[in-house]
């Protein structure tokens, strides 16, 4: 994008303001992640529509580390369903940091998915042969929510292996309790490899932009997972996220995110789009500082908090019956769901019906109507036609949903609708 769109502006005045950020301290304990050049800093948005934007440094390589976390929990919920993920794997907030042993007394089952021992369990948890095919598998499905094959970084994950003596205590402690299938070093090394996973704020931007979209990836158009599997790894990034430090980043970011020791950050705004930045240095509960910095400014500019009036939309209905007292005439546009449809039908409600007569429905200008509406709209009609009124849908699409029913009819433009509805009322 041109650097005076908007979008572009603001991300590149917050990429200013916080490059001279110095507070933090690259991750050590994997000693490759300690050669990184805390300076870089990197910051990418992507919308629904697939459009790009960046600022500074979004196209620099970095391994993946605990963001793979909720992709990989994305798999298993899809191969697996959420039921059976859920013996395996609780959706409690842990409270304690990335690699305590946050373990249910008495089953050993993790807390959550978002640490490393929840995940650890759903890298396990992959069906496949071979610890090779499992990371397959993992390897595929991050490339297709990056929409491009991305690859290892061996050096970090040789480096991580060297050193991963926690987690592998972890799994072992795990698999002892019976909460871990398989074969823990084998599920660790997995584990490793994924954690090594090579990306860049663009592609971080692209994956949570995907889940995002309810699993849809927005630049290739590639059906990742299913909807419902998004909404349940946006739930638990919103909970756990972010570790101990999740309670105090819904509250003041408002948006699921992750984050991992290499510096990536991934935020999803539901609907709207994803966003994801890059810079090593990390505050004590291993969040990268300048990311988190940078997606709390952006939160708030752009009003983004989950909490903040989610559902007002543009108007969606406008209402005439004023001319001719026999019918009155309600019309909606845009897409139809709960909130719309209860705005629509509040209407013509027997409260806010003062006239008798017809009543016709123009939803010639509606772009989709989904399930929870469609139900609403038929059971409205449903209660007109039983009050004996004349009741008239107008548009392809509204005709569909509001099926058939006695006295209904269905028409493709607003006028004929009218003069029938009022031919019928006729006394
Ligand atoms: N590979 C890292 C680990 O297991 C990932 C942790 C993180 O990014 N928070 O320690």
């Amino acid at each position: 994008m041109a650097m005076h769109d908007p979008v572009t502006a603001a991300l590149t005045q917050v990429h200013a303001r916080l490059a001279s950020q110095r507070d933090g301290k690259l991750a050590d304990y994997i000693t490759q992640l300690a050669l990184a050049d805390a300076g870089t800093f990197g910051l990418a948005l992507v919308s629904m529509e697939g459009h790009q934007y960046r600022a500074g440094r979004a196209q620099s390589p970095f391994t993946v580390q605990s963001v793979s976390k909720p992709f990989v929990y994305a798999l298993v919920l899809a191969e697996l369903g959420l039921e059976e993920v859920t013996r395996w794997v609780d959706a409690e907030p842990s409270g304690e940091a990335f690699n305590a042993i946050s373990l249910e007394p008495g089953t050993g089952r993790p807390a959550n998915a978002m640490i490393n021992a929840g995940a650890i369990a759903c890298t396990a948890l992959i069906p496949g042969p071979t610890g090779a095919r499992r990371f397959d598998r993992i390897l595929g499905i991050l490339s297709r929510f990056a929409g491009r094959n991305l690859d290892v970084d061996e050096s970090v994950y040789a480096s991580e292996s060297a050193s991963g003596d926690r987690n592998r205590a972890l799994a072992c402690l795990m698999s002892s309790t019976g909460s871990l299938p398989g074969d823990p070093s084998g599920a660790v090394d997995t584990y490793f490899r994924q954690c090594a996973v090579r990306v860049t704020a663009v592609d971080l931007a692209v994956m949570v932009a995907t889940l995002a979209n309810g699993g849809t990836n927005p630049v290739t158009g590639s059906a990742v997972v299913p909807e419902p599997v998004a909404v349940q790894v946006l739930a638990v990034m919103a909970s756990c996220g972010m570790y101990d430090a999740s309670g105090k980043w819904l509250l003041r970011v408002g948006l699921p995110a992750k984050s991992g020791v290499a510096g990536g950050l991934i935020a999803a705004s539901p609907a709207r789009f994803g966003v994801a930045a890059f810079s090593p240095p990390l505050d004590p509960a291993g969040t990268p500082v300048r990311g988190a910095a940078a997606m709390r400014e952006l939160s708030e500019r752009f009003g983004l908090h989950l909490m903040h009036n989610p559902a007002r939309g543009a108007p969606t209905f406008s209402l005439s019956g004023g001319q001719d007292e026999r019918v009155t005439l309600v019309a909606a546009q845009g897409a139809i769901d709960f909130t719309a449809a209860e705005r629509l039908l509040y209407a013509l409600s027997p409260l806010a019906l003062k006239t008798g007569g017809g009543v016709v429905l123009d939803l010639a200008d509606v772009m989709s109507v989904d399930a929870r509406a469609t139900e609403m709209v038929r059971a409205a009609l449903t209660g007109l036609g039983a009050q004996g009124r004349p009741v008239a849908v107008v548009g392809r699409l509204g005709s569909a949903a509001a099926g058939t029913g006695p006295g209904r009819r269905s028409f493709t433009s607003g006028q004929e609708a009218v003069a029938c509805c009022a031919e019928v009322g006729r006394p």
